[in-house]
């Protein structure tokens, strides 16, 4: 396993009618695994630069982040499109 840094948009919401969210970079400080009644959800701790802390699966904290990442980001794999030397 490598550690590599990992943000998401801070989930926090700013006021009390829940419409605006901090959304800055939060860091994912720890990575972890809970096992649930439907499977194993992968969770993760958060913290962005304003203070706001978070802990709980991923899939609810990162939002529409997670189908960016779904789109592009990806993990460097295997791939065609280098020869090998
Ligand atoms: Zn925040």
């Amino acid at each position: 396993m490598e550690s590599q840094l990992m943000f998401l948009d801070c989930p926090a919401y700013l006021d009390k009618q829940n419409l605006v969210r901090c959304g800055l970079p939060a860091e994912v400080r720890c990575r972890f695994i809970v096992r649930s009644t439907s499977g194993p959800l992968e969770c993760a701790m958060i913290r962005c630069p304003a203070g706001h802390s978070f802990n709980g699966p991923i899939e609810f904290l990162s939002l529409e982040s997670a189908a960016r990442a779904a789109h592009g980001h990806g993990a460097t794999g295997p791939t065609s499109q280098r020869t090998p030397a």
